[in-house]
């Protein structure tokens, strides 16, 4: 604490991101990222960038890249909108688009960070509570609101909505914009983004940080309707007028290009995510259907999970533990690959 604070900096409580740490020998299963490599012509576009590309300022609008992502979607170039990572385009999102009289609605248990973005900017919000089993009755966002914002699949249980239910939820609200947060979509879900013609009021927000390996590169991108789209760039161009730099805008063009790539990473870890499941089944965990890159796990009501985290990270895992009503018996864990999974799955037993 500072006397330089201002009233809103002595206010905010901040997100806390997953630990990454500094030597290497843990098993990493906390933050969601990809257990494979970006595509091989990543690295090599990486390594091409010329030294006047670093020179000089980049592209403000990034306009190969939106329009490499218009292409890859059947969009228009001023229907995509891209950032330093989508935390930053949800930021833009938060401040630019739900920031309204009435309260912005999400699921009681989702993505930690959003209320911190309505703390940033004084947004009211209200929490709409999961089913017993966590699922998502869209029917319960009913209610007046100045927006919604839902993880589609949801995090941290992993649990699908399906397109139809997305649809039924943008419908209903006619008059609020809806953003599906699909972080974690290329892991089993259908994504949002074929409704974007129909509905003025919805927003899809994804990252390259999941599905694609790029965490280390800070890439998000929202796609929208033109006016949305718009509202957005204001608000970019009023804070930074450069967020991906010229080598986030190479690195990203060769991974849209490379969809073999992308395909058989996402197909791995699918298959290893239904073996991870199966597998702590068998040690006597309830683990929630999950359509992510990660699963919720418990090891059972009278267990202290806790405890049963920081014995893991002895172990040199990590998986990420919330200590929060109702998933507080739960082990939120990255799916790794089948040889990290396999050293969570031995390192278990001695542990239980
Ligand atoms: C990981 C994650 C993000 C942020 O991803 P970045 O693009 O790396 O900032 C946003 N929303 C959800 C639900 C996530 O899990």
């Amino acid at each position: 604490m500072s006397r330089f604070w201002s009233d809103v900096t002595r206010r905010l409580t901040p997100y806390v991101p997953g630990e990454q740490p500094r030597h290497e020998r843990l098993i990493k299963l906390n933050t969601n990222e990809s257990p494979y490599p970006p595509s091989p012509a990543v690295v090599a576009a990486v390594q091409q960038i010329e030294s006047d590309a670093l020179r000089r300022y980049p592209d403000p609008e990034s306009a190969r890249l939106r329009q490499a992502f218009a292409d890859y979607h059947g969009l228009h170039p001023d229907q995509v909108f891209l950032g330093n990572g989508s935390d930053e385009v949800l930021a833009h999102v938060f401040q630019g688009l739900l920031q309204q009289q009435r309260p912005l609605l999400f699921p009681d248990i989702t993505y930690s960070f959003y209320p911190v973005w309505c703390e940033l900017y004084g947004i009211r919000y209200e929490r709409v509570p999961l089913g017993a089993d966590f699922s998502i009755d869209t029917s319960a966002f009913a209610r007046p609101n100045g927006g919604i914002i839902v993880p589609n699949p949801n995090a941290p249980t992993g649990l699908l909505l399906s397109l139809a239910q997305i649809r039924a939820l943008v419908a209903a609200n006619p008059d609020s914009v809806v953003v599906i947060d699909e972080a974690y979509i290329d892991f089993g879900g259908e994504s949002a983004i074929t409704l974007i013609n129909d509905f003025d009021n919805l927003l899809v927000v994804q990252t390259l940080s999941k599905s694609r390996a790029l965490a280390g590169l800070r890439v998000g991108v929202a796609f929208g309707q033109a006016a949305l789209i718009d509202g957005l760039q204001r608000v970019k161009n009023s804070f930074n007028s450069y967020p991906l730099d010229a080598v986030a805008q190479a690195a990203v063009l060769a991974s849209l290009a490379d969809e073999d790539w992308f395909r058989e990473c996402c197909d791995r870890v699918i298959a290893s995510r239904e073996r991870l499941t199966r597998g702590l089944e068998a040690l006597g965990f309830s683990v929630l259907p999950s359509a992510a890159n990660f699963i919720l796990a418990s090891p059972g009501n009278d267990r202290d999970t806790g405890a049963l985290f920081l014995a893991l990270r002895e172990q040199g895992i990590i998986v990420r533990y919330f200590d929060k009503p109702r998933i507080a018996g739960y082990l939120r864990i990255t799916v790794g690959t089948d040889a990290q999974c396999d050293a969570l799955l031995d390192a278990l037993p001695a542990l239980l």
